[in-house]
C-alpha cells in the first residue's frame, strides 16, 4: 500500500512551497489508494516555534487536504510528533553503534574550529575521523569515564569511502554520488538527548512504513546519506522511492521564491495570515487575502508539473485523477502570482451567485445596510464577473444599496450637458407613468420616448447614470433601475437636478 507523508518542522508559517509539496503527496497518495501521513519533526529545539504546528494544521483544513494520520489526525503508528520519540531513535543510535556503523564523538566546538583554521576544507570524514576525540581513537574505557563524567558527545555516521551511492528519484532518475565527498553527519546529540533531522527521518519513515517520499529539491543533497542510513540500518529492500520536487523561483524566474519577494511585489507567501511569536511581525495570507483555498491549490498544483492539455481548472478530485509524478519537471517552477489571481478569478465566474452572496453580505451589514439576501443575491448576479477577490464588490455594488452623496466631477464635466436637466425631468414623467417596472417595459418606454424626442441615446443614458450611480460605472442602466425600483430611481433622479 502506498504510504507517504508531509514532515514539517515547526519553525514558523507553512510556506506556499511546503504547502505544494503537501499537496503532490495528497494526490499521489489518492490515486494510488495510499495514505498521506503528517508528521512533525520537532527534534531542532532551538529552532520551535511556538503555534507553528496549529497553524500547519489550520492551513490544510483551510485549503481541504486532508491526511489519513498523524498528529491531530490519530493513527497507529504514532507518535507523530518527534519530540515524543526520543526512546525509539535512542535504541536505533544504539544499534548503528554496536554493529560500527556509527561512532561516539566528543570533540567541543573549540576543538573543532581550531581543526577548520588547521586544515583547508576540513571536514569531519575517513580522512580526518582518526585525528579527532572519538570512539575510533580513544579506548573503550576513556570513552566510557568521559561519559560518565558528563561530558557532551554527540554519534556520528561512520561513512565507508569509495563507494557509488546511487539515489533513484523518481523525477530525476539515478543520481551517483561518491560517499568520499560525504562528511560523518551527527545522527544524535546527547546535549538533547535527541537525534538530528537525518537519523529521525530516516527511522520514522522506516517505522511508518512509507513507500515514497516527496519532498522539495532542497533535500536533494541530503538523499545520498539518507540512503546510506537504509542501508546501515538493513533496511535497503524496504527503502521509499525518493521524488524531489522542482524549486519554486521568484516571479522573474531567477532564484529562489522567498518571503521578500512576496512583500516586494505584494502576494502572500502563507496561506494564513501569519504572526511571528518571536519578531511580532504579521505577514500576509491567501485566506485573508480573499483568495478561494480551490484557486490556491489548483494554481499551485500547475507549478511544477501540467496535465499535457489546455485545460487548467481541475478540482481536487479531478487532479487526483490525472496527476502524474513521474512528469513533474526537473526545473524550477516560476511563481507566478498574477496567474493565482487569474485562478481566484476564473473560480469566482465558476461560482454562483449564491455562493459568492453568502461571501459578501458581511460586507454589506458591516456598511450599516439591511438587505435581504436575495437582493444582495440580485446584485451579485449582475456584478461578480467583474471582479478577482469578493473584497472588491462593495466598492463596484455600493450604489445599489446607497444613493449617490456626491457627483464625480470629471463625469459630471463630460456627460452632464445644459439639457441633461430638462430630459431627466421629462424621462422621470416616462418612468413614473409605467405599472410595470422590469427591464423590458422601462426600456421600451424609454426607447420610444427617446426616438418620438429624436434625442441621443448616449446623452439620456449618461445623465441617467450620473443620476442614480453617481458616475459613469455599472451594469446596464435598466438593471439598475429595475433594482432600485420605481419609487428609488426617481428620487435619484430628482436629487440630481433638484
Ligand atoms: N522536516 C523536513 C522539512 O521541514 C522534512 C524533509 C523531508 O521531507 O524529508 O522540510
Amino acid at each position: 500500500k502506498v504510504r507517504v507523508r508531509f514532515a514539517p518542522s515547526p519553525t514558523g508559517a507553512l510556506h506556499i512551497g511546503g504547502v505544494r509539496t503537501a499537496l503532490y503527496n495528497y494526490l499521489f497518495a489518492k490515486q494510488h489508494g495510499g495514505d498521506l501521513v503528517f508528521r512533525i519533526e520537532d527534534t531542532d529545539s532551538n529552532r520551535f516555534v511556538p503555534g507553528a504546528e496549529e497553524y500547519i494544521i489550520e492551513s490544510f483544513r483551510w485549503l481541504g487536504i486532508k491526511f489519513d494520520e498523524g498528529v491531530s489526525f490519530g493513527g497507529d503508528k504514532g507518535p507523530y510528533r518527534q519530540s515524543e520519540r526520543r526512546e525509539i531513535y535512542k535504541e536505533y543510535v544504539r544499534r548503528l553503534i554496536d554493529d560500527g556503523k556509527a561512532y561516539i564523538a566528543f570533540d567541543t566546538p573549540e576543538e573543532l574550529e581550531a581543526k577548520r583554521n588547521e586544515i583547508k576544507n576540513f571536514q569531519y570524514d575517513a580522512h580526518t575521523r582518526l585525528m579527532m576525540r572519538n570512539s575510533l581513537t580513544l579506548s573503550k574505557e576513556e570513552v566510557n569515564a568521559l561519559i560518565e563524567d558528563g561530558q557532551q558527545y554527540v554519534v556520528r555516521f561512520k561513512i565507508e569511502p569509495g563507494q557509488d551511492v546511487m539515489v533513484d528519484d523518481i523525477i530525476r532518475g539515478e543520481v551517483h554520488i561518491k560517499s568520499d565527498i560525504l562528511d560523518d553527519k551527527v545522527l544524535y546529540k546527547s546535549a538533547d538527548e535527541l537525534p538530528t533531522y537525518h537519523l529521525a527521518n530516516i527511522v520514522d519513515d522506516h517505522l511508518m512504513e512509507i513507500t515514497h517520499v516527496i519532498r522539495g529539491e532542497e533535500w536533494l543533497p541530503s538523499a545520498p546519506l539518507h540512503v546510506l542510513l537504509y542501508k546501515a540500518f538493513g533496511w535497503a529492500d524496504t527503502m521509499p522511492r525518493f521524488a524531489h520536487l522542482p524549486l519554486l523561483l521568484k516571479p522573474e524566474g531567477k532564484g529562489k521564491l522567498s518571503k521578500r519577494d512576496g512583500d516586494r511585489l505584494g502576494f502572500p507567501v502563507f496561506p494564513l495570515e501569519w504572526h511571528d511569536p518571536k519578531t511580532g511581525e504579521v505577514s500576509s495570507g491567501y485566506r485573508e487575502s480573499g483568495y478561494f483555498p480551490e484557486a490556491v491549490v489548483n494554481f499551485l498544483a500547475l507549478l511544477g508539473w501540467n496535465p499535457g492539455t489546455e485545460q487548467e481548472i481541475f478540482t481536487l478530485d479531478e487532479m487526483v485523477e490525472i496527476f502524474n509524478l513521474e512528469k513533474c519537471s526537473k526545473a524550477g517552477a516560476k511563481f507566478d502570482y498574477k496567474k493565482c489571481q487569474w485562478f481566484n478569478h476564473a473560480y469566482v465566474l465558476q461560482k454562483s451567485a449564491e455562493e459568492i452572496a453568502a461571501l459578501f453580505a458581511p460586507a454589506v451589514a458591516n456598511n450599516g445596510i439591511d438587505e435581504s439576501m436575495e437582493r444582495i443575491t440580485e446584485v451579485v448576479r449582475m456584478m461578480k464577473d467583474r471582479v478577482t477577490f469578493v473584497s472588491e464588490l462593495w466598492g463596484l455594488c455600493s450604489f445599489f444599496f446607497i444613493a449617490p452623496y456626491s457627483y464625480d466631477e470629471k463625469t459630471v464635466k463630460k456627460r452632464w450637458k445644459e439639457y441633461s436637466a430638462q430630459q431627466m425631468t421629462e424621462l422621470k414623467d416616462v418612468l413614473a407613468a409605467l405599472e410595470d417596472f422590469s427591464v423590458e417595459a422601462q426600456e421600451k418606454a424609454v426607447m420610444a420616448w427617446i426616438g418620438e424626442k429624436e434625442y441621443k441615446l448616449g446623452d439620456v443614458m449618461n445623465a441617467f447614470r450620473l443620476c442614480l450611480v453617481g458616475e459613469g460605472k455599472g451594469p446596464g442602466m435598466f438593471d439598475i433601475s429595475a433594482f432600485l425600483g420605481k419609487e428609488e430611481t426617481i428620487k435619484r433622479i430628482d436629487a440630481a437636478i433638484a
